[in-house]
């Protein structure tokens, strides 16, 4: 399994996290101590498509949260 970076909770960004187990494939869950939200970077998984990474570094360059890089995604958050 390979170590995922954490980035921070999706709702709150803060990096309060704990481990919670995994999803079906295999995917890191996270439980955010701080607004007690259970969340998964799915995006990772997309993010290795072509085209999408381009769209996540754009959205970062103009400096949109990450719940809004998930919600313009369509990713669960
Ligand atoms: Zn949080």
């Amino acid at each position: 399994m390979e170590h995922h970076q954490t980035l921070g909770c999706i709702r709150c960004g803060k990096a309060d996290l704990q481990k919670n187990g995994h999803s079906e494939n295999g995917t890191q869950r996270w439980h955010c101590k701080s607004c007690n939200k259970y969340f998964q970077y799915d995006y990772r998984y997309n993010a290795r498509k072509p085209g999408v990474k381009e769209k996540i570094t754009e959205l970062t360059l103009n400096s949109s949260g990450i719940r809004d890089i998930s919600r313009i995604l369509q990713l669960k958050a």
